[in-house]
């Protein structure tokens, strides 16, 4: 938990949030301002600050997310068969505004590349 960073409120139910997902280490929710018809957030329960605070400590979760949440939400939210995007921002330039590891899963819509 670190103090004043708003997903680790949301993950620990400070800041009241429907969750689509949750387990031991990992928690899912809607975006608060989606950029497709489904837009939702994969969060570590773990404040991680991003990609470049990971440790080795970390690869089991990250592989659960990736591996195992993600792929289970795209089927839930019925786009895994079309496809979607799975988006991890990283410090300023990358657009990070939130500074907790976050996968964004953008979908129900066709993706344009290259990305703005
Ligand atoms: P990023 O720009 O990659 O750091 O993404 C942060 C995302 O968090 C943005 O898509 C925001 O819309 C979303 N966001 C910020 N605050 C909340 C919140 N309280 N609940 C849900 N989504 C949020
Ligand atoms: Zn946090």
């Amino acid at each position: 938990m670190s103090d004043n960073c708003i997903f680790c409120k949301i993950a620990n139910k400070e800041i009241p949030s429907q969750f689509i997902y949750e387990d031991d280490t990992v928690v899912a929710f809607k975006d608060l301002d989606p950029q497709g018809p489904v837009h939702v957030l994969v969060i570590p329960k773990k404040h991680i600050a991003s990609l470049m605070d990971t440790t080795a400590e970390d690869k089991a979760l990250l592989a659960h997310i990736t591996c195992d949440v993600i792929p289970q939400l795209a089927k839930e939210l019925d786009v895994a068969e079309k496809g979607f995007r799975t988006v991890v921002n990283t410090g300023e330039e990358g657009g990070q505004t939130v500074q907790h590891l976050h996968f964004h899963i953008i979908g129900g819509r066709s993706m344009q590349w290259p990305p703005g």
